[in-house]
């Protein structure tokens, strides 16, 4: 993502922070960053971030709810939530997805969703019952064909029984028929990440947007393929991601049903579904097949300079894999929305970034937006956080890949980027106080922008070129779910410098790291 979600709340009026990452010493997380500072904003604004400052709260266990007695003596009842310290509801435990077969129907003169998605798991315990995440009314559920019990537990949680438990180590398939209106339902902080703009309906978000829309194992630790069926009134558009496949089943006189289909795995808050009127440019270029979507509500000037800067995508994904080794996915695109009021500026949407139009045209944004949200491909979209903790591993690489594009590209080098902002945060303390090893819930989103992309070129700098582009790559390049702890331990492989010091001041530390070469600052 980029930009920062100022629908968050100020700071202490939201959610407790959650439980505190294990293996580290209490004093990180138990500080408490005081007030915003205008020093601070002042840093992050240039860099289209309009940062807003939160309050990092002290801990507070999360984890899940124990299950109810099974009926069988194996047979156990999957948690509710994956353990994700900072959203403990998001996601289930019990099952791994394989595959999303999503078809929904939207009337956008009620406003509603209805359909079926049918999803194929596989179980790593033997599961009495088991959760989905969905804000929407499931009306019925099967579990390998059979009628399965259903139970509503909090506002995304549905319990779902099975007539007969599900076999440990089994593949399961479970059809969910479920309807609503998604326009009405907010998340978790109070946020939509279902919004309209006229005629225009998006639903869009992270961490959540999939509750939206489609029951699922809503956290990037599941990542499945995605089959998506949008069925809307024939002359509107149904956008969302991977290839397209066709856009009229040909069945219906008054409907069109678009059917996108990805093939590779992806997070669940990766996908999007965008309705509307859109103008779409199709075509292959280096081998992939794309699809470019403007909405319409743009003037004819704007859609063209969306479209100028959107087809810049190519080159810049040419760059990005001189970085960090080819392109990890089989489709490319992007889509230019109209909603003035979207909490971010640009979204990874896996194969297809989804942009803020009015973000997209902006001549002096267009190039860092674009890039960090491709760079998301491989940092983010193909190697996933294990959990929203891990956000550095995204977020800063996205960051540090608009420099380095710049770098390439006749503007300032990363390491004048750093030395730059660097000189003007040393003494914003706030700052500092955000740690990237545990930033908080409500930070999750904000000095990772900076203090990230700080970290990589510093490390650069530490490690030299040729071993952090090796980092770089074959990180990128191993899909899959990973951590920071990860992330710091396949650096220090790659150098024989000791990297606990560095990754103390700028991971770990709370205070500006000290200006030495062990830091990469001097
Ligand atoms: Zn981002």
């Amino acid at each position: 993502m980029s930009n920062v979600d100022p629908r968050w709340p100020p700071p202490g009026s939201g959610p407790e922070q959650l439980s505190a990452r294990p293996r580290r010493p209490a004093w990180v997380y138990l500080v408490v960053v005081a007030v915003a500072l205008t020093l601070v904003a002042t840093l992050l604004l240039p860099l289209g971030l309009a940062a807003v400052w939160r309050r990092v709260a002290p801990g507070l266990d999360g984890g899940v709810l124990p299950g109810t007695a099974p009926s069988d003596r194996s047979a156990v009842d999957g948690s509710r939530g994956v353990g994700d310290r900072y959203y403990p509801d998001a996601g289930n435990g019990g099952y791994d997805v394989t595959r999303y077969r999503i078809g929904v129907s939207f009337d956008p003169r009620t406003e509603v969703l209805s359909g079926t998605t049918t999803i194929s798991a596989r179980s790593l315990q033997s599961l009495h019952s088991f959760f989905l995440d969905l804000r929407l009314n499931i009306t019925e559920v099967t579990v390998d064909g059979q009628d399965a019990g259903l139970a509503k537990d909090g506002d995304a949680n549905w319990r779902i029984t099975p007539a007969t438990p599900v076999e440990a180590g089994s593949d399961f398939t479970v059809e969910v028929a479920y309807d609503g209106q998604p326009g009405d339902l907010t998340d978790a902080d109070g946020g939509h990440p279902w919004s309209r703009s006229g005629e225009e309906w998006l639903v869009s978000g992270e961490p959540e947007s999939a509750a939206w829309w489609f029951p699922s194992n809503d956290h990037p630790s599941d990542p499945a393929l995605m089959d998506i069926s949008i069925r809307v009134p024939r002359g509107l558009q149904a956008v969302s991601v991977g290839r397209l496949e066709s856009a009229d089943s040909a069945s219906e006189a008054d409907w069109d049903t678009w059917h996108w289909v990805s093939r590779q795995p992806m997070a669940t808050y990766l996908t999007f579904a965008a309705i509307g009127s859109f103008t779409l440019r199709q075509g292959v270029v280096d081998g992939l097949p794309y699809v470019y979507a403007v909405t319409d509500q743009l003037s004819a000037d704007d859609r063209r300079t969306a479209f100028t800067n959107l087809e810049t995508s190519a080159a810049k994904v040419r760059v990005l894999a001189g970085l960090f080794g080819p392109y990890p996915f089989t489709e490319l695109g992007g889509i230019a929305v109209a909603d003035p009021e979207l909490p971010f500026d640009g979204l990874e949407a896996q194969t297809r970034p989804v942009y803020k139009a009015r973000s997209l045209i902006n001549p002096d944004y267009a190039d860092e937006l674009v890039t960090h949200e491709l760079a998301h491909m491989w940092f983010g979209d193909n190697v996933t956080v294990r959990q929203w903790d891990d956000i550095f591993d995204s977020e800063a690489y996205a960051s540090w890949a608009a420099w380095a594009w710049a770098e390439r590209n006749g503007g300032p080098t990363a390491q004048s980027e750093l030395l730059r902002i660097f000189g003007r945060a040393r003494d914003a303390r706030d700052f500092w106080r955000v740690t990237m090893i545990d930033p908080g819930r409500r930070n999750l989103f904000t000095t990772v922008y900076v203090r990230g992309p700080m970290t990589l070129q510093a490390l650069r700098n530490v490690m030299g070129d040729e071993a952090f582009t090796r980092l770089n790559t074959e990180w990128a390049q191993d899909p899959g779910l990973r951590s920071l702890e990860d992330w710091m331990a396949k650096a220090q492989s790659l150098t024989p410098t000791d990297l606990q010091p560095f990754f103390q001041a700028w991971i770990y530390g709370t205070t500006a790291p000290a200006q030495t070469a062990a830091n990469g600052l001097a």
